[in-house]
């Protein structure tokens, strides 16, 4: 597969010291303003203005999409995997390692960029956005805030350039009540290592992950206080990954079930501090979900890629089908929530990066975003008509794709469940 080379070649030579400074400009240019004039007067950007480094990174993953991964999706999907070379395609070219910084090997770009390669990589796979999404927005990024320096030159480097890496929450008893888990991790006499024994369910990546991040409880009397984050060699003796989940939908991605058996974890392998892993799951998935949300977001326009092509085209009745009104109240109302999900998200990444409180907005973004795509998905197979229907065209597996949204990294009830109770807060 071509190493396109934009975000490795940009951010590891010339910009890399851009990209790292870019926060703190887009900081003056957004919301400090600039110039001297009173804040209505300043100059503000919108949401869905991106800076120059931030569009690099969606136009090489659009590009690389379009050109690398479309004529083999079909494929992947019948052949319910994902192709090695499309992984090690993905690191040559600096989408596995978006926010890990340039002294680690990683593109050392910012999170609302992270967000736009999901996004990008979803209007065409959503299979492959998804590894992607989970590699960087939750796996690296629990490294680069809570691991030790040694923990970080340990794994940084590996994820950025070769080791797909899995987060392993879920089990079978404990799902939405992720916190219930029944895997544990018993300290050594001497406290050097922990021995891990437990069973995790729906691990995406696993099949192809060189590493798992694994929560499991190191103090079961303390519950949940005693759950604590390991980062996990594959090849550790004990580990073993079960076989790949038959799926509705995002089928190249492999979901398995992950044994662990009296596998030893070095304490140095320990993320963070031992009993605080439910403080940091609970961060790392608030900020996952906002990844999520670009994921349905680029299934949403992935199918008006296919759909309005094919209504500007198509003739009944001497009538192009996108001229009938009946058809375009229907593609003007889904593209309006479409861009709201953008403007919902692309801001939700905003507050992030600002140091702001997130969590409602994140949770609004995913949940809108999950529905809107739904939508467009079934949407778009009915303007399609009978061809719709078929395999001939990819719209039915964006269908089939997006039912997922409203599940994984908290499902919709859930994301209602936190809305609700920040709402109940801000009015006491
Ligand atoms: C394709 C796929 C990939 C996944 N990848 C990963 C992964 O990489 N790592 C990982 O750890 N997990 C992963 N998961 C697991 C996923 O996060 C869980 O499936 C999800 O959290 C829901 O848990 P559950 O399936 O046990 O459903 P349950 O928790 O049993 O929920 C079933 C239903 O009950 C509702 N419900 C539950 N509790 C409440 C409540 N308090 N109030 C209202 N309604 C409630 C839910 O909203 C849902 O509708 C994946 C799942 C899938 C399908």
């Amino acid at each position: 597969m071509n190493v396109l080379c934009r975000i490795p070649k940009v951010s590891r030579q010339s910009l890399s010291g851009k990209c790292r400074s870019f926060s703190s400009a887009f900081v003056v240019e957004n919301h400090v303003g600039v110039g001297s004039g009173p804040l209505h007067e300043q100059h503000r950007l919108p949401v869905t203005q991106f800076t120059e480094d931030e569009q690099m990174a969606r136009d090489a993953a659009r590009i690389w999409a379009n050109e690398e991964l479309k004529p083999i999706v079909r494929d992947m999907d019948n052949e319910c995997k994902t192709r090695p070379e499309v992984i090690q395609s993905l690191f040559d070219n600096g989408f596995m390692g978006m926010e890990i910084p340039d002294e680690y090997g990683g593109s050392g770009m910012n999170f609302t960029s992270a967000c736009l390669v999901v996004e990008e990589l979803s209007r065409v796979d959503p299979s492959v956005s998804i590894l992607v999404d989970i590699h960087n927005t939750l796996t690296n990024n629990a490294v680069r805030f809570w691991g030790s320096e040694k923990l970080k030159s340990k794994w940084l480097p590996r994820l950025a350039s070769n080791c797909v890496s899995s987060f392993a929450l879920s089990e079978a008893g404990s799902g939405t009540d992720a916190f219930a888990m029944k895997t544990t991790a018993t300290p050594s006499a001497d406290n050097s290592y922990f021995t891990l024994n437990g069973e995790k369910l729906w691990i995406s990546n696993s099949k192809e992950a060189g590493v798992f991040l694994v929560f499991a409880n190191a103090n079961p009397a303390l519950k949940h206080k005693g759950i604590t984050a390991f980062m996990v060699d594959a090849t550790t003796e004990g580990v073993h990954v079960g076989k790949t989940e038959k799926k509705l939908g995002l089928r190249a991605s492999s979901t398995c079930p992950v044994v662990f058996d009296n596998v030893k974890v070095d304490a140095d392998d320990v993320l963070g501090e031992v009993g605080m892993g439910y403080k940091y799951c609970i961060n790392i998935l608030n900020e996952g979900r906002i990844g999520i949300a670009s994921q349905q977001i680029g299934i949403a326009k992935g199918c008006f890629d296919i759909a309005m092509p094919y209504l500007n085209d198509r003739t009944q009745f001497g009538t192009k089908l996108a001229d009938f009104q009946g058809m375009e109240h229907q593609y003007a109302q889904i593209a309006t929530e479409i861009h709201a999900a953008e403007v919902m998200t692309y801001n939700t990444c905003r507050m992030k990066e600002n140091g702001m409180q997130f969590v409602k907005e994140a949770s609004m973004a995913k949940l809108f975003a999950s529905q809107v795509a739904e939508k467009a998905a079934s949407k778009s197979i009915e303007w399609l008509g009978g061809v719709g229907f078929t395999q001939n065209l990819l719209a039915e597996k964006f269908f089939r794709d997006c039912k997922v949204g409203s599940i994984y990294e908290g499902t919709s009830n859930i994301q209602l469940q936190t809305i609700a109770k920040r709402i109940k807060e801000e009015y006491q």
